[in-house]
């Protein structure tokens, strides 16, 4: 069953550009070891591994030193319009009194992307045609939240935004689900550490399940949704996510796979995967 219109060409709109940020995700979030990255730091605090060039001095070795938090790390393009359109390329270097406020606005502008790009998919899925006159809405008022000057975005009221989102993206997953009739996926509850190989996933909705260390080899996802899953070391060799829902390019990269896995259209193949 075809679940999207097209091959997702509104998402790369959305895709993280390195080139075009000031490292904000390696400064602004506080993290720690035991979620995969490389020290313990507070929000704020510049990551020891970045340089003053705002690039990773170990960006080629992440995958080798197990660094999965930065690995899985999505912005999903907030980084850029932050630095790029809000700020007209200062950085939290070059306007260091502000710094606090550049970190706060990119907190801010990253969640309104994230949301913005489970809304850009949601806007062409099939099911949820008549849905879309209140996700397109939805999108609006994103981008013009995005482009308030710092001090509104500071008080954007980012639950209440992000609530009216989710009452839409649930209906979504609702309409996706009722399409397919699979029963014997539907039983399925529990999925960390487990073997579905070659398994029909299709019309499951997976949203916020632990998929850590789950081997779907060979297995086919039309139409499973993957919002907010965990897919740490879930091995997707061989399987088809062509038309799998939600998901992301950093599910993707927390992820293992195979060149042989079909990968939707907008998102890239890791390094790591042979
Ligand atoms: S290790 Fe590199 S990618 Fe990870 S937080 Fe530090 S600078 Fe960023």
């Amino acid at each position: 069953m075809k679940i999207h219109e097209n091959k997702r060409e509104n998402l790369n709109q959305l895709k993280s550009d390195c080139s075009k940020c000031s490292g904000l995700c390696c400064v602004a979030l506080f993290f720690s070891t035991i979620d995969g990255f490389p020290e313990n730091k507070n929000a704020g605090n510049p990551c020891s591994k970045l340089q003053n060039n705002y690039r990773c001095k170990i960006h080629d070795e992440l995958e080798k030193r197990n660094m999965k938090g930065c690995i899985g790390y999505d912005c999903f393009g907030a980084g850029q319009h932050v630095t790029q359109c809000i700020y007209k390329k200062e950085t939290w270097q070059t306007l260091k009194e502000q710094s606090k406020e550049i970190f706060d606005v990119f907190i801010i502008i990253y969640q309104l992307y994230q949301i913005r790009y489970f809304l850009e998919e949601a806007k062409i899925v099939i099911p949820a045609k008549n849905l879309r006159n209140d996700i397109e809405n939805l999108i609006d008022e994103n981008k013009v939240l995005c482009n308030f000057t710092p001090d509104k975005i500071q008080h954007i009221n980012i639950d209440n935004y992000r609530n009216k989102a989710n009452l839409i993206l649930k209906k979504v997953c609702d309409s996706i689900t009722k399409s397919f009739n699979n029963s014997t996926s539907k039983q399925l509850t529990e999925f960390m550490g487990r073997t579905f190989k070659k398994r029909d996933m299709s019309g499951l909705d997976l949203s916020v399940k632990l998929l850590i260390a789950t081997n779907f080899e060979g297995c086919i996802f039309n139409g499973t949704i993957f919002l907010g899953a965990d897919t740490r070391d879930t091995n997707f060799s061989n399987a088809d996510l062509s038309e799998a829902v939600f998901l992301t390019q950093g599910q993707i990269n927390s992820a293992k796979g195979s060149r042989n896995t079909k990968l939707p259209k907008h998102l890239d193949y890791p390094v790591t995967w042979k």
